[in-house]
């Protein structure tokens, strides 16, 4: 797979996906991503979008300010 952007190597790795939610700071570590090698484009899979759903909608009702999970964890 090449990067849509400047036809870069896309590596796979995983990385640290923030989102704000109604004020709220989620934060989901170990998220699988390809990542550009030349301009550090993510893009992340369907699968791992939907799962990323899931966990943000699990969380989201958290009473904390700032909520950190892990991927791996959660995603079995
Ligand atoms: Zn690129």
């Amino acid at each position: 797979m090449k990067c849509m952007f400047c036809k870069g190597i896309m590596e796979e790795t995983t990385t640290i996906h923030a989102v704000e939610v109604d004020g709220r700071i989620i934060i989901i570590k170990n998220v699988p991503c390809k990542k550009c090698t030349l301009c550090g484009e993510i893009v992340y899979s369907g699968v791992t979008l939907k799962k990323l759903e899931q966990l943000i909608n699990a969380v989201k009702n958290a009473l904390t300010e700032v909520a950190i999970v892990n991927y791996t964890d959660k995603v079995a």
